[in-house]
């Protein structure tokens, strides 16, 4: 089922969008704030984030997209009240999907998000990534070099599925703690580089596995 996670302070409008959302028959969570609403969206791992700019507290919608792109590449569409704030929201470094400037019609919205969701699906999601020789399946937890299996350890496993999931975005030693180890997990963030070591070695050059210099790793 398709999730969607709105993030708007005003009651009316939240409950508005919910009820169109719901008749498409999808999922919806309604968070009020920034806090909130990044821990819905984190929670929920919606197929899509409708985020108010205008939002109680220290922290706007800006704020909450700007946090959320360090991991997760989610369509992001913004409510916008103001002019000056379709100027940021247009700002490349945003990284939103689209806008709609208030007052607006929940069909407009809802139009809007098929039509996102439509594009997102010419890239279907896959568990499986072929570079060159190399060919991994997550599903299957197998990898294989020109079809020779390669034993990956159980964290290896876990590091890789990761990044993949993220291919193409520059992921920082702690986001990479964070997503294959776990948040709760204490440690030496030099843990991962001694597992991305491990999957160069194993794996070879043909994985794609970039070092980002003061960042971390990127999956190209
Ligand atoms: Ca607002």
């Amino acid at each position: 089922m398709t999730a969607i996670v709105v993030v708007e302070d005003e009651p009316d409008i939240g409950d508005l969008l919910a009820l169109y959302c719901r008749r498409e028959g999808w999922s919806v969570h309604v968070a009020t704030d920034a806090t909130s609403g990044l821990a819905t969206i984190r929670a929920r791992e919606p197929d899509f984030v409708v985020l108010d700019v205008g939002l109680p507290g220290d922290r706007d919608g800006f704020d909450v997209c700007r946090e959320l792109r360090q991991t997760s590449d989610v369509p992001v569409l913004f409510l916008t009240a103001r002019d000056d704030e379709v100027d940021r929201v247009l700002g490349l470094e945003m990284g939103a999907d689209d806008y709609v400037i208030k007052p607006f019609s929940p069909r407009e919205i809802i139009a809007r998000i098929k039509a996102v969701l439509r594009r997102g699906r010419t890239e279907p999601a896959s568990n499986n990534a072929t570079f060159g020789p190399l060919h991994i399946d997550l599903d299957r937890r197998e990898a294989t070099i020109d079809t020779t299996p390669v034993p990956l350890a159980a964290q290896e496993w876990s590091l890789l599925g990761k990044l993949l999931d993220h291919r193409g975005i520059a992921l920082s030693r702690q986001q990479l703690l964070d997503l294959a180890w776990g948040t709760d997990w204490i440690g030496d963030p030099r843990t991962v580089d001694v597992h991305v070591r491990q999957l160069r070695r194993k794996l070879g050059n043909d994985l794609p596995l970039a070092t980002v210099r003061g960042v971390g790793y990127r999956l190209d």
